[in-house]
């Protein structure tokens, strides 16, 4: 199993990197802020308490958090990789994953950090649609060919509700320290290695893509 984590505060360009990954390598990509939109969509009773936090732009407590990753990388589709998303965001999680991970003989291979300075990620979250399916669009970096509608199927786009001005302040004021845990965690480690997420997307992917290809060859 080939895993892969993608770092970096809201609105680096983890999902759109995650995409571009798990396509070129084949693997599963694992949002774990899209599995919390799913169990919030069906209205379940975890989706409910996740929504608490997620409104607030919170952090959903790492119990739950470690729970559902734990469970959906026990599926078949996970068994040839994955590439985290928004996975770990806190020191605990981290150390959970390592956990999980070596009870099936692996572990994190790279963890790669999209380094982006915070006025930029405001304007980006606040220029951000995605379709009902998840692909990402940005209206001034990224548009899609019809405004308002997905390349890819034509669904109609939608803003998330925190990505509200106010939601996007809360969520960088009280998610970046936990974050720098984890950064901290890979560092020492020796698997952190770090992007300049303020390049083109396709410029991102392609160092992305030549630290994994450098990877291939030292392992
Ligand atoms: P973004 O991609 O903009 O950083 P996500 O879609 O990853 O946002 O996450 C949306 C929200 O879901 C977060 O603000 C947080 O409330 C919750 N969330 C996502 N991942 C985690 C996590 N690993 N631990 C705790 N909460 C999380
Ligand atoms: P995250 O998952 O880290 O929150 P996203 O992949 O959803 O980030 O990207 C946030 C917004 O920024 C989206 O509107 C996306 O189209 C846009 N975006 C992503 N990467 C870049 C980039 N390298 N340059 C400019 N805009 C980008």
């Amino acid at each position: 199993m080939r895993v892969l984590v993608l770092l970096g505060p809201p609105g680096a360009g983890k999902g759109t990197q995650a995409k571009v990954l798990a396509h070129e390598l084949g693997i599963l990509h694992l949002a774990s802020g899209d599995l919390f939109r799913a169990e919030i969509a069906a209205g379940t009773p975890f989706g409910r308490e996740a929504k608490t936090y997620l409104d607030r732009g919170a952090l959903v407590p790492d119990e739950l958090t470690v729970r559902m990753i734990v469970d959906r990388l026990s599926q078949p589709d996970a068994q040839a990789g994955v590439v985290f998303d928004g996975f770990p965001r806190t020191g605990p999680q981290a150390e959970a994953l390592d956990a999980a991970l070596a009870k099936r003989g692996t572990r994190v291979e790279h963890a790669i950090y999209l380094d982006v300075p915070t006025e930029e990620l405001v304007r980006r979250l606040s220029s951000r649609w995605l379709c009902p399916e998840g692909h990402v669009y940005n209206t001034m970096a990224n548009p899609p060919r019809v405004p308002g509608e997905c390349d890819h199927d034509g669904k109609k786009l939608i803003q998330r509700d925190d990505d509200r001005p106010e939601t996007v302040r809360a969520r960088l004021a009280q998610q970046l320290a936990p974050l720098y845990e984890v950064v901290d965690h890979y560092r020492e480690q020796g698997n952190l290695s770090v992007i300049d997420g303020t390049q083109p997307i396709p410029a991102v992917s392609a160092d992305i893509l030549r630290l994994l290809r450098v990877g291939d060859r030292a392992a």
